[in-house]
């Protein structure tokens, strides 16, 4: 077989976010055609979820019901059931909506008589204006967020909870694995046995099976490709790449397959099981340029099988890892991102969180872009900075970027981007604002950075008139102690400072923020949640989210735990997926239910509630009172 007869398409498998295509397939077929290979891409989360949420979807979905017993209906199943015909007529038209092609549907959705309500509408209940917190001025839940004129926005969330209330219909009637940005997660997530995965996908078809193998199949009969490549990005959509691959496997024998994605990345590494290679020809490790390039040579008989590049193979039914170590394509030559084919006019914009920071993630389309591969600080103790993702830090000049997005405009007609680096770095945002003012073009991007003091009040600035409109950074446990430990490489005061520079450039603020990590007391976190609460009480962060530390193997913790105060327990045995392992803290804390407390605070606290509230108040029963000032905050952003 020569190059031009073969022919590549990269697949989203289910599910991922799904306003935006997450960007893997778009790399990949940028990276191909730039190498004069046929490539094309599909979407199938999303082919999903248009398919399900459809009039055809739903009745498919009411046969199930009916064809169970009728005990086994749960009451949301039975609310949906009697509602079904409002269902059936309005689901088109919301999804329309959603997507953009019918904006003026709005003022209907908006009156609350147009689409039925489920139980996802009792929250516009628990929603308090915190203006108005005892509703005497006006029996409207959702006026304190969207006002008497954000109408599009109410009917966005509106419609948002009309098709979650259809998904926990899906769930309880049809999968109880399916959500939207997952399926069937916890069949891969930390497993090391592949054995769950194995019988999940013997068993018979749910009725998401079989739409979701339909849909590979008939994007392998419009594409006819010689080569599938799917991307597993995450846990939740490693079950969903399994069922598409026995689809094309069983209909297709010919047709090789390879696996690679974030997921194989961390947790395959040690991958020794060759019952996944009933499905997968070969399963690719780390940046997927190289070693594709050498499997598509190998599939083409110009390359032995010896001379792979970071690819799992099986050979006389056992796993081989094959790595001649041939140097990888530099980030300036892996070609722009291209998102020909895709349905870009399809995708639905959600809203979920009434926060206008924590939207950007469910609403819009953007185009993802990368500022550089990897990350340049490569030091946090928690991170995988032993793999490549993090540790190959490889920038590209501010032209090339600039190149790159004005060929995506031009191709996409949009001129969202989001940058999603691991952390950016300033002197490359610097550079690319400059480059961006140079050209006068248009655009507007968020990313991710660190709380980097190099972030000067002039650099937001410059960055915010080249277009920034968010920034989100990890500010981890707010403790100057644990980010020590932690190798953060900033303090809480330089974040309050940094942060209060972008906000006060008009860029919206989101921090990660985590708890549990080794060594952290019952104080500690008390503390942390006073430093958050100043923090949004000053107006440096708009909205953040709490993670709970987890000990991957890559990480330094994983890797040398002792410094940490804390001991490994043993990786269970199995020759599947390994990431997380377990550790025993002397502190013997309990975060889940400290966790829990964060949650909440964090929560009100992006709806500006709560702010002058003694932070004890959100933990259930006693915890000690905070040892921060109480204008910790106030100070360091009066000594900036
Ligand atoms: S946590 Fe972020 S800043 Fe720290 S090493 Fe990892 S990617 Fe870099």
């Amino acid at each position: 077989m020569s190059a031009a007869t073969q022919r590549v398409l990269s697949v989203i498998a289910p599910m991922t976010q799904l306003n935006t295509p997450y960007p893997s397939t778009a790399y990949l077929t940028g990276f191909l055609r730039s190498r004069g290979i046929e490539a094309a891409q599909v979407d199938l989360a999303l082919a999903l979820v248009l398919e399900l949420f459809s009039p055809a979807g739903l009745q498919a979905v009411r046969e199930r019901i009916h064809a169970a017993p009728v005990a086994e209906r749960t009451p949301r199943v039975r609310a949906f059931d009697a509602a079904f015909d409002r269902y059936h007529a309005t689901v088109a038209p919301a999804l329309a909506f959603l997507q953009g092609r019918d904006p003026t549907l709005a003022h209907r959705i908006a009156t609350r008589s147009f689409l039925p309500e489920g139980p996802r509408f009792a929250a516009l209940d628990v929603y308090v204006d915190p203006d108005d917190p005892h509703g005497e001025h006006g029996g409207d839940p959702l006026a304190w967020a969207f006002g008497a004129l954000g109408q599009h926005d109410r009917a966005q969330h509106l419609a948002t909870l009309y098709l979650n209330d259809i998904a926990d219909v899906l769930r309880d009637a049809v999968d109880p694995r399916f959500e939207f940005v997952r399926y069937a997660e916890s069949l891969a997530m930390s497993q090391p046995s592949f054995e769950p995965l194995a019988a999940a996908l013997a068993a018979p078809p749910t009725l998401v099976d079989s739409t979701l193998q339909r849909l590979a199949l008939q994007a392998v009969a419009a594409q006819r490709p010689t080569v599938v490549l799917v991307s597993v990005p995450f846990p939740g959509t490693v079950y969903g790449a399994f069922r598409v691959a026995q689809a094309i496997k069983a209909a297709h024998p010919d047709i090789r397959i390879a696996l690679g994605g974030g997921f194989v990345n961390t947790e395959l590494r040690q991958l020794a099981e060759p019952r996944v290679f009933d499905y997968f020809d070969a399963v690719t490790l780390d940046a997927g340029e190289r070693p594709l390039l050498a499997l598509l040579e190998h599939w083409r008989g110009r390359r032995s099988a010896a001379r792979l590049v970071r690819s799992f193979v099986r050979e006389d039914g056992a796993v081989r890892y094959v790595d001649i170590g041939e140097a990888d394509v530099p980030f300036a030559e892996v070609g722009t991102p291209t998102w020909d084919g895709l349905p870009l006019a399809s995708y639905p914009s959600l809203l979920d969180m009434l926060n206008p920071m924590h939207r950007l993630w469910s609403d819009g389309r953007w185009n993802k872009l990368t500022v550089a591969h990897g990350c340049y600080w490569k030091k946090c103790s928690f991170c995988d900075v032993s793999l490549d993702y993090i540790s190959r830090y490889d920038a590209a000049s501010a032209e090339t970027l600039a190149d790159r997005i004005e060929a995506i405009v031009a191709e996409t007609g949009q001129t969202g981007f989001h940058f999603v680096d691991e952390a950016a770095p300033p002197k490359s945002l610097k550079a690319l604002a400059a480059e961006l003012q140079r050209r006068s073009l248009t655009i507007s991007w968020w990313g991710n950075i660190r709380f980097e003091k190099s972030f000067t009040p002039a650099l937001c600035r410059q960055l915010a008139d080249s277009g920034c409109i968010a920034i989100s950074g990890g500010l981890e446990v707010a403790s100057d102690r644990l980010l020590e430990l932690m190798n953060k490489g900033v303090s809480v005061a330089q974040v309050a400072r940094v942060t209060k520079a972008f906000s006060d450039a008009g860029i919206l603020v989101h921090a990660y923020l985590m708890y549990g990590f080794p060594t952290q007391t019952v104080q500690d976190t008390v503390d942390a949640l006073e430093y958050v609460r100043q923090l949004f009480e000053a107006g440096c962060i708009q909205s953040g989210f709490f993670h709970r530390f987890a000990c991957t193997v890559h990480s330094p913790v994983g890797k040398n735990p002792e410094p940490f105060g804390v001991t490994l327990r043993p990786l269970p045995p199995g020759d599947f997926a390994r990431n997380d392992v377990g550790f025993v803290d002397p502190t013997g804390v309990d975060h889940d239910a400290l966790g829990a407390a964060l949650k909440k605070a964090l929560y009100n606290y992006m709806h500006g509630i709560g702010l002058q509230d003694d932070v004890r108040g959100w933990f259930e029963g006693r915890v000690p009172r905070s040892g921060v000032p109480r204008r910790f905050v106030e100070r360091a952003l009066a000594g900036a």
